[in-house]
């Protein structure tokens, strides 16, 4: 187990203290774990029955909730349905909290103190609970435009939050500034965070009875569940608990579509003078997303496609979700927006789609 730089391919010790390489590239985590399947039914329904698939010390604490084995529901649309894992039901209100319990474990296991992080909001709501249950003082720089209910979730939680003037962007730079001299936690940088967020892949997989779905509808803005999902199923067939990759479909909003520009017009990159609007979907509002060039790898990989959702068709899903019993925010309605989509116009007669609710309704103020 080796953490890899994706630029010059050096390697680092799983604990080494840092969060890029030494040239400034992102880090990956080289690694292929096997489970013993038989042991693991036996084991508390939450996230941690895989500790054995993450890449952690032995000795590494488990910093946790008893969160993750979110219900897995078949869900009707039209004629076509598909299943929705309900990620929204997590301790903090987001799917953020499976990279959370894993980056903040690994962390927590290097001794280090402090954190920073930079967020449009659900990534540091997430990341404040878990530095509180680990005893870890944490600093979180946020847009300005963050919704109100999620910055009083960082604040309640103990995170002092900083909040940055400009584009989702200009926060980053601010976070990557003070990283020079804190620990950045960041799901996006660390590799951790997506060995958290894999298990998404091993939840739906032991759910439905060790069969993968044929394609996944999921959102894709840093791509964190998306990029997540792929190490995960890509481990389980390299184990042979399944045949074949799940078809990535990524979802983004038409005002900030950066990755279905890019592989629409066959690019490995991201362009960096993207035009965008502003969107409802705030979760997905990544106009320059760090590991944008592994998204478009990954899901060309697997034969998907990017798709892009209007805001009136987000506004109108995200109501229907409502009564429908799923209170969600925006940025979860755009995925079934686009799942809705993808069931109506690409979807095969017994293709078998899954799809996810990512954040919990309570968190956006109108
Ligand atoms: C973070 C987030 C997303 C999308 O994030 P990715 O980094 O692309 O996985 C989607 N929905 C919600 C509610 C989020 O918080």
């Amino acid at each position: 187990m080796r953490l890899i730089c994706n630029i010059t391919g050096e390697s680092y010790a799983l604990d080494a203290t840092r969060w890029c390489s030494e040239s400034g590239g992102l880090l990956d985590i080289e690694y292929m774990p096997d489970l013993d399947w038989d042991w693991v039914k036996y084991l508390p329904a939450n996230l941690w029955r895989y500790r054995a698939a993450l890449p952690l010390a032995w000795d590494a604490p488990e910093v946790s909730f008893g969160e993750g084995f979110t219900p897995l529901r078949k869900v009707y649309f039209g004629d076509k349905w598909a299943w929705l894992k309900l990620d929204y039901l997590f301790p903090s209100g987001s799917y953020k909290d499976r990279g959370s319990t894993v980056m903040m474990s690994h962390i927590k296991s290097l001794g280090i103190d402090t954190v920073v992080q930079d967020s449009s909001g659900n990534a540091g709501a997430s990341l404040a609970q878990y530095a509180a249950l680990a005893r870890l003082k944490c600093k979180i720089f946020v847009p300005e435009a963050t919704s109100p209910a999620k910055i009083n979730q960082m604040k309640f939680c103990g995170a002092e939050v900083i909040q940055v003037k400009g584009s989702r962007e200009d926060t980053a730079k601010a976070a990557y500034q003070a990283a020079q001299q804190t620990f950045y936690a960041s799901h996006v940088w660390n590799p951790f965070f997506l060995h958290g967020t894999k298990t998404f892949a091993y939840e739906i997989v032991e759910q439905l009875n060790f069969k993968a779905p044929d394609t996944l509808v999921l959102p894709a803005g840093n791509g964190t569940l998306l990029l997540g999902a792929y190490i995960g199923f890509k481990e389980l067939k390299h184990v042979g608990i399944i045949r074949k990759i799940p078809k990535l479909i990524g979802v983004q909003a038409a005002n900030c579509a950066p990755l279905a520009e890019a592989y629409h017009h066959n690019q490995g990159e991201v362009s960096t003078e993207i035009q965008t609007s502003p969107t409802m979907a705030e979760g997905i509002a990544i106009a320059q997303p760090m590991r944008g060039a592994q998204m478009l790898e990954y899901v060309k990989i697997t034969g998907g496609n990017f798709l892009t959702v209007e805001e009136d068709e987000i506004k109108e899903t995200w109501q229907e979700l409502a009564l429908r019993g799923y209170y969600v925010e925006p940025t979860s309605a755009a995925v079934i927006a686009g799942l809705k989509n993808y069931l109506a116009h690409f979807a095969e007669k017994d293709e078998v789609v899954a799809s996810v609710l990512t954040g919990h309704g309570l968190k956006k103020a109108i």
